[in-house]
């Protein structure tokens, strides 16, 4: 058992603080939080560990809810990973694990890209690194942005990772067929993409359309029976509408939501939750190639505007930095955004902890800082609550727990 004493804790469940708490860890779980003025009731002899935390702020380990842990940047030929041998690849995508874990997330979904041996690795406790929630490979249409194609109009014929298929598919076939693989291959959530993007090729833009509306109806109803949710890739347009308007468990992006409010309301109805990606598009604004610069500044007045009218709405919103093209270890750059764009500290705190956990179907371990759920935790020098930026800079992170074990945090290694 180990003891943390005289910290003070973001409850975000009550949106309080709990002053001069200590907490007693036992294994991977949270045994008891009581105040510090009570703790000689504790047997503090028998912790085999014990921090002298006074002063300094725990919150629960933060959750990013689409990242790509495994991608570098937007080149294609990094994207099918012909720029560098597969093993330096591997220890690169270990170091972000390592990386990501130390700067406070404890919990990541990663929206595509990282196959199922790296969560097994943690698991097993060969490395460390975040509690993983995988889609494996983002499933789109002939022509959808998951189908990257050359300047000269070749596909990748070279992919040979059958841990990470290729998901391009068409009709109800290839639909189920490839849903029934991606389970196989440990996918814990679907990612599809009923839209284009920002940094999709041109002519495929925010607000056109891939999938048919039958097509995500059969995908939602096959992923159902497979006991997986679906997280939609939108942005705008009738895309936008028919992932929606089917059910859809979580919209990523949906910068153009404010065009259609009727769809804000029904995402609140059907329990929708959205994430809004701010980080990606403040990249690209001023970051990525000439046509996705253009369709970045474009979206983001809008995307600022889809968000507040979410907030308004009572849409569960929730923390997601599409991380991957760009820099990794930097994932509370979004909360500060989430700030930046309307939220209070606390709002944006729950929407990278609890909220997002319930997003992750993990809140039933993580997400709080409670008794009886997982030791997932960070202890901080400052109060986000005041300053949310604190929450980026490394110097600021003293401990993070993951599953009750204390991780070494070294140097920023990115
Ligand atoms: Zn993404």
């Amino acid at each position: 058992m180990k003891a943390f004493i005289g910290t003070n804790i973001i409850d975000v469940k009550t949106e309080s603080i709990l002053q001069d708490q200590t907490i007693i860890v036992d294994g991977p779980s949270i045994a008891q939080i009581i105040p510090s003025a009570e703790s000689s009731n504790l047997n503090l002899d028998s912790m085999e560990e014990i921090y002298d935390v006074s002063g300094l702020t725990v919150l629960p380990g933060l959750i990013d809810c689409h990242d790509h842990l495994a991608s570098k940047n937007y080149e294609l030929i990094s994207r099918w990973n012909l720029d560098e041998p597969a093993s330096t690849n591997s220890i690169r995508i270990y170091k972000v694990l390592e990386d990501t874990l130390q700067s406070g997330y404890t919990t990541i979904r990663d929206a595509g890209g990282l196959d199922a041996g790296y969560k097994l690795a943690i698991e097993e406790g060969l490395c460390e690194g975040p509690r993983l929630v995988l889609a494996i490979s983002i499933m789109s249409q002939t022509g959808g942005i998951g189908d990257r194609v050359s300047g000269s109009g070749h596909t990748n014929g070279l992919v040979t990772n059958p841990m990470l298929p290729n998901a391009v598919v068409d009709g109800p076939d290839e639909i189920i067929h490839k849903l029934r693989e991606l389970v196989r291959c440990g996918a814990d959530v679907i990612k599809i993409a009923t839209t284009g993007g920002a940094s999709s090729r041109k002519g495929l833009g925010p607000r056109d359309t891939s999938f048919s509306r039958s097509e995500v109806r059969l995908i939602i109803d096959e992923s159902a029976r497979l006991n997986k949710k679906v997280m939609c890739h939108a942005l705008g347009g009738p895309g936008l509408r028919v992932c929606i308007e089917e059910g859809v468990h979580s919209i990523e992006h949906g910068c153009h939501l404010e065009e259609d409010p009727d769809l804000v309301k029904l995402m609140a109805e059907k329990n929708v939750f959205f994430v809004p990606t701010f980080t990606v598009y403040d990249y690209h604004k001023s970051h990525s190639a000439p046509h996705v610069q253009v369709r970045a500044q474009q979206l983001i007045d809008q995307h600022r505007r889809s968000f507040e009218i979410a907030m308004k709405e009572g849409v569960k919103i929730v923390a997601g930095t599409d991380a991957g093209g760009f820099i990794h270890g930097d994932n509370a750059h979004e909360l500060e955004l989430l700030v930046v764009n309307g939220m209070t500290p606390m709002e944006a705190i729950k929407a990278g902890t609890i909220t997002a956990a319930e997003c992750l179907e993990v809140d039933d371990c993580v997400g709080s800082i409670e008794v009886g759920k997982v030791a997932d935790m960070i202890i901080v020098d400052g109060d986000p609550l005041k300053n949310i930026s604190m929450l980026r800079d490394r110097n600021n992170i003293k401990h993070v727990i993951k599953d009750g074990k204390n991780i070494p945090i070294s140097k920023r290694i990115l």
